[in-house]
């Protein structure tokens, strides 16, 4: 198969939100595409009419719109394809691959209970399998699959390996309901033969249903997909992640600030390894991946190694991209929005602030002295530390501020002679620094801030900390 025929796809259940999981079973099929050059759709599996409002739609379009998954052509409904399942339900009792079973709902739960009863398999199986029409009532029927009784069922899968399930352990399954709808394993594949996917990658929770998804396949003498399950996302207690393990939602992610490049390579890597790499760019993973990388066991998640690669990513991006990241984080989060002062200072200061931030509010943070304005509003600690001495100490220092010339090292070399001539360490003198420039003990370093205040602003909050 050439490069260019690979199609894969993400087929979400809109669910209010997007799972961390079904995010990287998106960005799993989206580098695999974009990496033979292939393409990668997106189906809306919007069969539940219930839950398929256009809020939780629009819940996945963000969610994968954020991760910067971008899906080639128009959005597939599912729903809106039931003629088409319907069709193919049809074409399947046509060849004899299906059948029309009449069993009611009520007889299926009876035949469900005699067999528990009698601790057999209460797998149903329809007494009209073998029917012959003349015999058919007219009354409403389920179009059921004839899967095969005896032999085996391989499934092929490029993370598990060959996986056999017997067929004796597989129902007649219903393709279409006795009021016409069609049923979700018939839809699916009907779907990813239309669409010409080549490849499934999903979630292994749906190793089970490829076996009888197969079953369509054969039935209709469609080449089947390349498959790749993947284990499951688990928490770092082992169990499968749940909310009790912390954010599930990609949303939570965004609003927590992580960058949406971190998050990528820290999905991508969740439950897929090249060597021992950790960090890489989205070029680098568009490179590397591959089904062979993908582990066989559940990745668990890990918020310091998230943390790690966001602040690894922060570092490397562009001032300008980083400035207008933060500014959709904050509008994303209902948070005010930067003033042009803000957004000025805060790309001067850029700089100083964006290694070892470990997402963009922990970056804000430490850009605080550069948003903020004067009056400077001190915290609690920094209160305390402009006592009596540290403040004649700085009443010496901003004369001597005011004739220095505007370089890092004439700004040490007058701080470190301030702080000898009071025979104090110039660490003494980083607190009340801090604490009259910014308010708050955590910074950058004291000069990188005298830096980008500049000195009219510099020696103004000095006089300010100092005058009260
Ligand atoms: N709609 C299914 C889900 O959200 C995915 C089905 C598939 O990938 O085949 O879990």
């Amino acid at each position: 198969m050439s490069d260019k025929q690979v199609v894969t796809r993400i087929a979400p259940s809109p669910t209010g939100f997007m799972h961390i999981g079904t995010a990287r079973t998106a960005l799993f099929n989206w580098l695999f595409a974009r990496r033979h050059g292939g393409q990668f759709l997106l189906r809306i599996e919007d069969t539940d009419r219930a839950r398929s409002t256009d809020e939780a739609t629009e819940a996945i379009y963000r969610g994968l719109t954020w991760l910067g998954l971008d899906w080639d052509g128009d959005t597939f409904s599912q729903f809106a394809r039931a003629d088409r399942h319907a069709e193919v339900a049809h074409q399947m009792l046509a060849d004899g691959a299906a059948y029309k079973c009449f069993s009611t709902q009520e007889e299926i739960q009876a035949f469900r209970e005699q067999a528990r009863a009698e601790g057999k398999s209460t797998l149903f199986r329809s007494p009209w399998r073998d029917a012959i029409p003349s015999t058919h009532p007219d009354a409403p029927f389920a179009i059921r699959v004839k899967a095969p009784q005896s032999g085996d069922t391989v499934i092929h899968d490029q993370v598990q390996g060959d996986v056999t399930i017997r067929n004796d352990q597989l129902d007649d399954m219903i393709c279409l309901r006795s009021d016409g709808t069609p049923t979700y394993m018939l839809a699916v594949v009907v779907d990813d033969h239309d669409m010409g996917v080549t490849h499934v990658i999903r979630g292994d929770d749906h190793l089970n249903n490829a076996a009888r998804q197969m079953l369509v396949y054969l039935s209709m003498g469609w080449k089947v997909p390349v498959w790749a399950h993947v284990p499951l996302i688990h928490g770092p207690d082992g169990k499968k992640l749940s909310k009790r393990h912390g954010a599930t939602g990609v949303e939570e992610y965004q609003a927590m600030g992580i960058p949406a490049v971190a998050m990528r390579n820290y999905l991508t890597r969740l439950g897929w390894s090249h060597g021992d790499d950790e960090f890489f760019t989205d070029a680098q993973a568009k490179e590397w991946f591959d089904l062979k990388g993908i582990g066989k066991s559940p990745a668990r998640l890990d918020m310091k190694k998230l943390e790690n690669l966001s602040a690894q990513h922060i570092a490397r991006i562009d001032d300008a991209s980083l400035v207008a990241q933060i500014s959709a984080y904050l509008d994303a989060a209902g948070k005010p929005a930067l003033t042009d002062r803000q957004i000025t200072g805060l790309t001067e200061a850029m700089y100083c602030l964006k290694d070892r931030a470990r997402s963009f509010p922990d970056l804000l943070e430490k850009g605080h002295f550069i948003l903020t304005k004067r009056p400077i509003e001190r915290d609690e600690k920094s209160d305390k530390v402009l006592d009596a001495v540290s403040k004649s100490i700085l009443n010496e220092l901003t004369p001597q501020l005011q004739n220095a010339s505007w370089t890092r090292e004439a700004l040490e070399e007058v701080a470190n002679a301030v702080a000898a001539a009071n025979d104090v360490k110039f660490g003494k003198l980083a607190s009340p620094l801090r604490a009259a420039l910014a308010g708050r003990s955590v910074t950058p370093s004291i000069f990188d801030m005298m830096l980008v205040l500049g000195r009219e602003e510099t020696v103004l909050r000095l006089q300010e900390a100092t005058r009260d």
